[in-house]
């Protein structure tokens, strides 16, 4: 089957694969008599689902033993509530901001945290850039510092985590992860908790995905729904309410297409990486070499997920936008909050689909002159 090519930036395009081998188990998944969603969460079925997502996604992430993997719901918006619920300990929490979603944890944090403080912000220069971290304001004693690794709204993403140590913060580093997942290997040293909701790289929206140091559990503000305190949903292995089972059996088989991904001798989010950084090379070198289409975000920090451009002439928006969607590219209209176009390239994103869309910009280009 030809689909076209879906650049939504979330919910957004799931591997073929992914959606036929789930097709072909909905009614009956592996000779139980009933499709996933209508599993008990506490039968056995549902439980091998869940363990092997778990076990591939502590695989494919390389996460260390002493980090928990929960599976909750609410999203990134309830997670910029449930982190500080959790562990602010109604002390002082650092934020970076790079973006409008870093912007909206800190602003969130505001409501549960003793204070909430800046370290660095990019909002003077519109957000196209990433503050050095040596330039960063670090506070003694933080409960935590938050980053947001990828802005998705903006295009701009932190290449390598900041090593805080360094910046002389003993702080864990909390680091809304929503949009990129996946999309590379992650570095845990200094990490203490990473959040984001599934329905941009790993499958249907409903899924938030939590990973944290056991350190940092049981340390809730008395306020903190129980539904809600890290503590509680590990003990009960993310079932002391019932799970999104089937945002779980979907990021499962999506985890499982991951480890199917190769690229040369490399493997599962390694062999994405190369492709990622691939396509969007593709991508951010045509637009550069065309007076036609601009992207405003530094060299040091565009993001490989979701790239934000702008046509010269505004005026023709629309058009652009009809064309592409006669030619099978979907979804490219920017976020209301910038405007313009915006592709998103997630790991369900092939080679050829953003090949498509730069042969495009090249025709409505010449078309345009
Ligand atoms: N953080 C980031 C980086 C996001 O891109 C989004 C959603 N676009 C969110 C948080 C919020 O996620 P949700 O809508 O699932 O609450």
């Amino acid at each position: 089957m030809n689909r076209p090519y879906n650049f939504s930036a979330g919910p957004a395009a799931i591997p073929e694969e992914v959606l036929q081998q789930a097709a072909s188990e909905m009614l009956d998944w592996h000779g139980s008599g009933m499709g996933v969603m209508e599993m008990s969460h506490r039968g056995k079925e549902f439980i091998a689902i869940y363990e092997q997502a778990e076990a591939d996604l502590r695989e494919l992430l390389a996460v260390p033993p002493e980090y928990k993997i929960l599976f909750m719901q609410g999203g990134g918006i309830a997670e910029n509530a449930i982190v500080p619920l959790n562990l602010s300990r109604a002390a002082a929490v650092d934020f970076v901001v790079t973006g409008s979603w870093s912007q909206k944890s800190r602003k969130e944090a505001q409501k549960y945290a003793a204070e909430v403080r800046t370290a660095a912000s990019n909002e003077g220069d519109g957000f196209t850039t990433l503050p050095a971290p040596a330039s960063w304001q670090l506070s003694r004693g933080a409960s935590y510092v938050h980053i947001c690794s990828n802005e998705t709204i903006h295009g701009i993403e932190f290449h390598e985590l900041p090593d805080l140590k360094a910046l002389g913060s003993d702080a864990p580093l909390v680091v809304d992860f929503s949009s990129h997942v996946a999309s590379r290997p992650f570095d845990w040293s200094g990490v203490g908790l990473a959040f984001g909701g599934a329905q941009k790289n790993i499958g249907p929206a409903g899924l938030t995905i939590v990973i944290v140091r056991e350190d940092l559990l049981g340390h809730a503000l008395p306020a903190c729904p129980s539904a809600f305190d890290y503590k509680i949903v590990a003990e009960n292995q993310s079932m002391y309410n019932t799970p999104p089972t089937w945002g779980i059996y979907m990021a499962g088989l999506t985890f499982q297409w991951l480890k199917r991904q190769r690229e040369g001798e490399l493997t599962g989010v390694a062999a994405m990486e190369l492709r990622n950084i691939a396509k969007a090379q593709l991508l951010y070198d045509f637009i550069d070499a065309s007076p036609f289409y601009v992207n405003k975000v530094a060299a040091n920090c565009r993001s490989r997920m979701n790239i934000p451009f702008f046509l010269s002439d505004e005026s023709r928006n629309n058009a652009f936008l009809a064309g592409a969607k006669e030619r099978g590219l979907l979804q490219l209209k920017g976020h209301k909050s910038v405007g313009g176009m915006r592709a998103s390239i997630y790991n369900a994103m092939p080679m050829a689909g953003v090949q498509a869309l730069v042969d495009y910009m090249r025709d409505f280009e010449r078309s345009a002159a």
